[in-house]
């Protein structure tokens, strides 16, 4: 009677190749590398653990003489878990043609590289055949089937069979929840979640990640505050997914009182946890709080130096992120191009030409990391900004493949600023052809021209413009307070306070003006009055946000603004004038960068 070898008890599926070859050594010494059972953990370990090469698996399994219904799923597991579904299915087919019975285990394996591989006429037979051998009810097998429907975009074959099912468990709900979340349909998914019987941390965090992953940030936070007060335990998850919507709403508070959450219901600070919270914090505005987590955290690794840097980038501390990067060497690690487009853009938004040019040189040279289109991107950001408008084109020209006309739309910017009009012109047609449908690019074409007092020029592009699109990006600003996010659109007067909005509106002017303030009209539309422009500018999204912070937020705390657009060129002056005139500092994030603004100046130098 052959028994478990006892040397294969020591293995388990993440043991190391040379010990699990140690084992096989021994099995084959003993004369049971060929018994099922014998081997069945040997095979196991070979399967799973990521240190083993497949092809090794097999070879484990084909000697074994008489592979039962454990060895096979074990090897089809293998397969589905570590990236190669098709070879899984591949043998289920095989078992199936050699008369070898599938059992209620096969199935969720099999299922699972269906699933993976979206291989939706493969997976429907493998239903077929579970219905014939009485599987289907079994609550493993169809619970891998409403997953693998939804895989594969069959929401409708999901639901059915989930509605077959005589005794759910949380996981089918589960998995009917996640198919809703993947097909948009987040109606759908909350009616669901509000029937399920006994929701586990799964279910909340697959709902919250839901509304997030739809854009219905603050949606996804309102589930997460539903979850503490209902007293269910969060899982990693669930709390980097609504950092993330803290993160893209600028909730500086929020993301605070989850950080509390976390330390106070005892989730472990993992490198996961401390990039998501240190890229929350930055994207919230606050560099000191970020730098907090960073230098408490134990377990931090590259994603985590990163996010700082990337963080200390878009707050226009270069050197600090230069820095911080001779520390990252120092401790030992090796950059990634997520590192180098921090660096980059660290060098772009603090004007460190030359910097900038060394790291560019050395992720190749030294680090054998090819620049993508990201890195490019910051190469001509930085030379744009310092006016080396045409060798950033000769970078543009010299980069492999078609460049992305985000780029070109970088260096339209800087000939905007520096008043490059015959390279802007050029760049800018070009653009029109390449993507009629954005709107920025006209938007920054018709700049250069006003810039230049072209008033035909201008117009001609705004008509082009109306022509062709029907609708712009309509521009939003977010203000935090009282625990919820505000947002303003333009010329907003939904606002509850909108009253004294406008009255403080009218103060700002009031007390602009006495400072000698003109406001600047080019950047609007030119076919409309000089009266009604400067109407217009003065209720942009971000000064009604500006003008609600004034009101409510505390005289010592600064005013955090998130916007979706770049800040216009007037409001960035007005933002500055404000910052010096009522003496509060300002903080806005805009669709490219932190805008610091204190005393009159602003951390970008004017160059956004
Ligand atoms: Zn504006
Ligand atoms: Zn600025």
């Amino acid at each position: 009677m052959p028994t478990r070898h006892p040397l294969s008890l020591l293995l388990h599926p993440r043991s190391p190749l040379p010990h699990i070859k140690q084992v096989h050594a021994q099995l084959v010494a003993a004369g049971l590398a060929g018994d099922g059972l014998a081997a069945g953990p040997l095979l196991a370990a070979c399967s799973l653990s990521p240190s083993s090469p497949l092809d090794y698996a097999l070879a484990v399994f084909d000697r074994i003489a008489y592979a039962g219904a454990f060895a096979r799923n074990t090897i089809i597991r293998g397969f589905a878990e570590r990236g190669e579904p098709r070879h899984g299915i591949a043998l289920y087919a095989r078992f199936a043609s050699l008369g070898a019975a599938p059992n209620n285990y096969s199935f969720p394996f099999v299922l699972k590289s269906c699933a993976r591989a979206a291989a939706l006429p493969e997976g429907e037979q493998i239903h077929g055949h579970a219905l014939k051998l009485g599987f289907a009810a079994d609550v493993f097998v169809a619970n891998a089937l409403v997953h693998f429907y939804g895989c594969c975009g069959r929401t409708a074959a999901a639901c059915q069979v989930f509605d077959g099912i005589p005794h759910r468990d949380v996981v089918s709900w589960n998995a009917l929840l996640a198919v809703y979340v993947k097909d948009g349909q987040i109606d759908e998914a909350r009616l669901l979640f509000d029937g399920i019987p006994r929701k586990d941390e799964v279910s909340w965090s697959t709902l919250a990640s839901g509304y997030v992953r739809n854009g219905l940030l603050e949606e996804g936070l309102m589930v997460f505050d539903s979850m503490r007060e209902s007293g269910a335990p969060a899982n990693e998850a669930l709390v980097v997914t609504v950092l993330s919507a803290t993160a893209q709403l600028g909730m500086l508070e929020k993301g605070q009182s989850i950080h509390d959450y976390i330390k106070s219901s005892g989730i472990p600070i993992s490198n996961i946890l401390a990039t998501a919270l240190i890229d929350t914090y930055m994207r919230c505005g606050s560099v000191d709080r970020a730098h907090q987590v960073f230098v408490s955290s134990i377990h931090r690794g590259v994603s985590a130096w990163n996010a700082m840097i990337c963080g200390l980038a878009i707050h226009g501390h270069g050197r600090d992120a230069l820095n911080l990067f001779n520390s990252f060497l120092g401790q030992g690690l090796q950059p990634d191009k997520i590192t180098f487009v921090g660096l980059l853009s660290a060098c772009s938004h603090s004007g460190l030409v030359e910097d900038g040019r060394l790291c560019f040189k050395s992720m190749r040279e030294g680090y054998g990391i090819e620049p993508e289109m990201e890195h490019y991107g910051c190469m001509v950001d930085l030379l744009g900004r310092a006016g080396m408008v045409y060798e950033a084109e000769a970078l543009i020209k010299e980069m492999p493949g078609s460049p992305d006309p985000v780029i070109w739309g970088m260096l339209l910017n800087a000939c905007r600023i520096h008043g490059n009009t015959d390279l802007g012109e050029r760049i800018g047609k070009m653009l029109l052809n390449l993507q009629p449908y954005h709107d920025g690019n006209y938007v920054l074409l018709s700049g250069i021209y006003a810039r230049e007092k072209r008033w035909g020029d201008v117009l001609q592009v705004r008509e082009l413009m109306k022509d062709r699109l029907t609708t712009k990006v309509p521009g939003w600003s977010l203000i935090e307070a009282d625990g919820r996010v505000h947002r303003f659109v333009m010329g907003d007067r939904e606002h509850p306070r909108s009253g004294e909005i406008h009255m403080m509106l009218n103060e700002i002017q009031r007390r602009l003006k006495c400072a000698g303030y003109v406001p600047n009209t080019s950047p609007v539309l030119h076919d409309i009055e000089d009266e009604e422009k400067e109407h217009v500018i003065a209720e942009h999204s971000e000064r009604l946000a500006m003008a609600f912070g004034l009101i409510v937020i505390d005289p010592g705390c600064p005013i955090r603004i998130i916007k979706n657009l770049r800040v216009c060129w007037d409001c960035h002056e007005v933002i500055k004038m404000i910052s010096e005139v009522f003496d509060r500092e300002l903080i806005i994030r805009d669709g490219s960068r932190f805008h610091h603004f204190k005393l009159g100046r602003c951390s970008c130098l004017d160059y956004w």
